[in-house]
């Protein structure tokens, strides 16, 4: 629960520098910390957002820093480059 109000008051902040890619929809970020009513998964296992076009911050801008993706390994599509090294950080 702490991890979910953190993440929503940071979400005022702006995504950090470097991140790269797109997402490919996995939800691995609408079940943090457990599964928002507002996911939809079809019989194909589908994801989808009911409110996509409303949806909050937190959602919009996530993952909004290597932290944020970090919690969801080895689903998101989403990369970070380091600043000071370049090294890619990224779950693949
Ligand atoms: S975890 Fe990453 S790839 Fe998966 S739905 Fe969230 S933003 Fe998209």
């Amino acid at each position: 629960m702490i991890s979910k109000l953190r993440r929503t008051f940071t979400s005022i902040l702006p995504v950090e520098k470097g991140r790269t890619g797109h997402c490919n929809g996995c939800g691995a970020c609408c079940e943090l910390p457990r599964r928002c009513t507002f996911l939809k998964t079809d019989s194909k296992g589908n994801n989808t957002c009911s409110i996509y076009r409303f949806r909050p911050p937190n959602c919009r801008k996530f993952p909004r820093s290597p932290a944020q993706l970090e919690a969801v390994a080895k689903t998101c599509s989403f990369s970070f480059e380091n600043k000071l090294t370049g090294e890619k950080i990224s779950n693949y």
